[in-house]
């Protein structure tokens, strides 16, 4: 008997069908022996609905006090999936109940709308599986010290089931979505991508942080910090397939590289239409001004992406970096009205329209040129790059993000990483 938890995605809750198709894979797992924690999503939509209603009454007002409200609200979704699916469990003869975040509860701090889990009390949960029962738990949500609902960020339910599989010391955290598993780069934008069987944690945490939404960084940070033995797999395979075989599917999160990995020098393509840039043209050039411009920035608590600073000429120079779109209209407010005079910057530029294109992979550490081959093959393309940031297992580059997909493409085949290229 093992203790597995189950994550399904807000397309996998998509109707009362596919909910019962749900509750019909648990009970198999159930009947296997395992004591099942299960956390779905909101209906598909449905998170889009509720934040599309509070946006309705509070255009453009990102106050900490609407904020708190959006958290309320958005946090409904997954309170009925979970009262949903526990009823179908039910209905397959399999004891069930239900919990929102705030019932177990999942302690987070305060930031509404991104809020981060901060400790997880299983004792509720525990009792009920000893007592036979599937326990579903609402994902995406918490609450935090003085009783506020918080949740998580868009994504945020992956975080919920890895988070709580690694309070519950877990066997596995086995992710159900609506693609069979995590492949070299989104394959709804090119339809030659390749599943992977294996993809190492240190690949997965760059592709999730570089804007694959197939996990949520965050879930990828807490197993790599508890070794939650992770896995992504569909939820459309029938529910009645060999449990064996379901186990095995989709794509393992692994903690060790072993002979058997993968050994592509670049083994997946990220992107993030979330993005937008900011300039300061004609700043001073002088010590402390990178610190000027970005300390306000960091205390108005937008993260800022990749920045460039320019050579001097007659001692001005030009600054740009990127930030997450969503906070693209405070930073351009926070530039005119603040930063910009206080340093003296001749005009302040923005772009909302640009992306991030990224390819990720261990194998860039031991070999040189794989950057240059990344620049080759955009200009093949006329694609232009604005702004490039390198670590040791990652390139990205900022790029109009009307070249998005063609970018993509064309670093995807020029990797050699289409299905025909692998099977040649
Ligand atoms: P869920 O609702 O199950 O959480 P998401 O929409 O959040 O599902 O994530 C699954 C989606 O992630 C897929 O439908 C796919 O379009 C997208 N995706 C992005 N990058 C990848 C990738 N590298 N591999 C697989 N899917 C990816
Ligand atoms: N329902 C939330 C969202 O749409 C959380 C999730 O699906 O993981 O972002
Ligand atoms: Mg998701």
């Amino acid at each position: 008997m093992a203790l597995i938890v189950h994550k399904y995605g807000g397309t996998s809750m998509g109707s009362t069908d596919r909910i019962r198709n749900v509750a019909k894979r648990v009970a198999k797992w159930v009947r296997a022996g395992h004591q099942m924690v299960v956390v779905p999503s909101a209906m598909s939509g449905e998170t889009n609905r509720l934040l599309g209603l509070a946006k309705e009454l509070a255009p453009g007002q990102v106050t900490p006090e609407v904020m708190r409200e959006m958290d309320m609200i958005a946090a409904t979704g997954e309170q009925v999936s979970v009262g949903l699916l526990a009823i179908a469990l039910q209905a397959e003869g399999v004891a069930s109940v239900s919990y929102t975040g705030w019932q177990v509860p999942v302690r987070t701090d305060s930031s509404y709308t991104k809020a981060r889990i901060e400790s997880i009390d299983d004792a509720r949960v525990r009792e009920d599986l000893a007592a036979g029962k599937v326990v579903v738990i609402a994902g995406f949500q918490g609450i935090d010290e003085e009783q506020n609902i918080t949740t998580l960020g868009r994504g945020g339910s992956d975080t919920s089931a890895v988070a709580i599989a690694a309070a519950m010391k877990a066997d596995e955290c086995l992710i159900y979505t609506d693609v069979d598993g995590v492949y070299t780069t989104d394959p709804r934008i090119v339809p030659e991508a390749r599943r992977m069987n294996r993809i190492s944690f240190e690949e997965m945490l760059e592709m999730a942080s570089l804007g694959s939404k197939i996990l949520q960084i965050r879930s990828v940070e807490f197993a790599g910090k508890y070794r939650v033995p992770l896995r992504v797999l569909s939820s459309f395979t029938p529910w009645d397939i060999d449990i064996h075989e379901e186990a095995a599917s989709g794509t393992l999160i692994t903690f060790e590289e072993d002979e058997n990995m993968e050994q592509a020098i670049v083994s997946g393509i990220a992107f993030s239409r979330d993005e937008a840039k900011v300039t300061l043209l004609g700043v001073p050039d002088k010590p402390g001004i990178a610190f000027q411009i970005l300390g306000p920035v960091a205390e108005a608590n937008i993260d800022v992406d990749v920045i460039i600073q320019n050579v001097s000429n007659d001692g001005k120079t030009d600054f740009s970096f990127t930030v997450h779109r969503n906070d693209y209209a405070r930073a351009m407010e926070l530039l005119q009205q603040k930063v910009g005079p206080a340093t003296n910057a001749g005009q302040v530029l923005g772009d909302p329209k640009i992306c991030k294109v990224s390819i990720v992979g261990i194998g860039m550490r031991s070999h040189v040129g794989v950057a240059s081959k990344m620049f080759r093959a955009l200009s093949e393309e006329g694609i232009n790059i604005q702004m490039i940031s390198t670590s040791e297992i990652k390139t990205s580059v900022v790029i109009d993000e009307k070249y998005m997909e063609l970018a993509v493409r064309a670093l995807h085949k020029a990797f050699d990483l289409d299905q025909a290229a692998i099977s040649a």
